[in-house]
């Protein structure tokens, strides 16, 4: 599959190695399953810093000043 599919720039895209990331195979964190390598998906949206850092809060939570000050 080449590197230009769409997966390979998407947000959604999770690297962690034992979700089955490489060049045959993405774990798709929007459909929550593994997939090939698409050049075509309705639910692509491009990876940005920002879009990731959005995506980590999310899934990890925010701490926030006030929590770091009661340690
Ligand atoms: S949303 Fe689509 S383009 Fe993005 S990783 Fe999942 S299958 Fe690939």
């Amino acid at each position: 599959m080449s590197r230009d599919a769409l997966c390979f720039s998407c947000l959604y895209k999770d690297e962690r190695p034992e979700l089955g990331f490489n060049s045959e195979l993405i774990y798709c964190a929007r459909k929550e399953i593994v997939v090939r390598p698409k050049t075509k998906c309705d639910l692509y949206v491009k990876s940005t810093d920002e879009g990731r850092e959005e995506m980590r809060n999310m899934m990890y939570g925010v701490i926030s000043d006030h929590d770091l000050q009661e340690e």
